[in-house]
């Protein structure tokens, strides 16, 4: 078969472990699922939620998009992926827990704040540029303070965990589950270098390692 590269081999170590007791958890798994949280991370191919949290089919339903990001809520926003996996997970699923992972090194955060596809056009970088602009204005604040060096990256990419929990908030069927307290809405940073997990503690207002 041509054009998977070493992943139809990934697939036969998969089938090749797939002993009689997992077989009958995917026969229950095709009856339906109930996963326990939505999670919204990066596409970024080294932070990857299943691993991270070590999750099992069914157990997390994952959003993913370019730095993690949503957007607010907007009826009448047009092809929204995100607010529909968003309203699917919630509303359709009841997952209890909704997290926003960011990650260290990412390069949707790296090019909002280098400016590296301003006003491309798209298969240039445009679609990267028109996407990440919702954050322009926070990227543009904390670099006018701080600069664009290493230490603002990473305060970048908190403040986008930041404000896609704020953007999670402006959903109404996000903010009545949560005054009920039959969801919670959840930040996270995950660490490459460290393989590390921090988590917003946000009465305090900080990320700090679990
Ligand atoms: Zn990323």
């Amino acid at each position: 078969m041509r054009g998977f590269g070493n992943l139809i081999d990934g697939y036969r170590r998969f089938r090749a472990n797939q002993s009689s007791l997992k077989r009958e958890q995917w026969r229950q798994l095709a009856e339906g699922q109930s996963p326990r949280a939505v999670i919204i991370a990066c596409c970024d191919s080294r932070a990857d939620p299943a691993t991270i949290f070590d999750a099992d089919p069914g157990d997390i339903f994952v959003v993913r998009n370019i730095a993690n990001l949503v957007p607010p809520f907007e009826p009448n926003g047009g092809r929204d992926g995100v607010s529909a996996a968003i309203e699917f997970g919630v509303t359709q699923l009841n997952a209890r827990e909704i997290v926003v992972m960011g990650h260290e090194k990412c390069g949707g955060i790296s090019a909002v704040l280098t400016g590296r596809f301003r006003n491309a056009r798209a298969g240039e970088g445009g679609f990267i540029d028109r996407w990440m602009g919702q954050i322009d204005e926070i990227a543009q604040a904390i670099a006018q303070e701080h600069g664009t060096g290493p230490e603002t990256h990473r305060r970048l990419e908190e403040a986008a965990i930041r404000r896609s929990m704020a953007n999670l908030r402006t959903f109404p069927f996000v903010v009545e589950r949560e005054q009920k307290q039959s969801l919670v809405v959840l930040g996270c940073h995950f660490s490459i270098r460290e393989g590390e997990l921090w988590v917003l503690d946000e009465a305090k207002g900080k990320f700090r390692p679990v």
